[in-house]
């Protein structure tokens, strides 16, 4: 997968559609990725002894990878991430756009 956690992405599709947020967990098993502040499910919670008080809590859902795409911290713009293969074997993501490293 080339979301990680700390990217900053756009959403292509939903109803958070055009917005920006930051990954929060990636789940490569599952191909999705958890945003700050999208797709988010209200939650009614019971008051527990450990959290006091109950209410309405929001829960963030995950969302496929193909419904978002990378912003480049360099170009600003939604981009693909390319791979840069360096001479020691590690790889490195890259802008497809403007070249910078992700
Ligand atoms: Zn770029």
């Amino acid at each position: 997968m080339r979301i990680h956690k700390g990217d900053t992405v756009i959403v292509l599709q939903g109803k958070d559609k055009g917005k920006r947020a930051e990954v929060v967990r990636a789940i490569p098993e599952r191909e999705r990725v958890i945003l700050e502040g999208v797709n988010v499910a209200k939650r009614h919670a019971k008051p527990t002894r450990a959290t006091q008080q109950g209410g309405i809590i929001d829960k963030f859902m995950p969302v496929h990878v193909s419904t978002v795409a990378l912003v480049c911290k360099s170009c600003n713009q939604p981009t693909r991430a390319g791979i840069r293969v360096e001479g020691d074997g590690e790889k490195v993501r890259v802008c497809k756009k403007c070249g910078a490293d992700l």
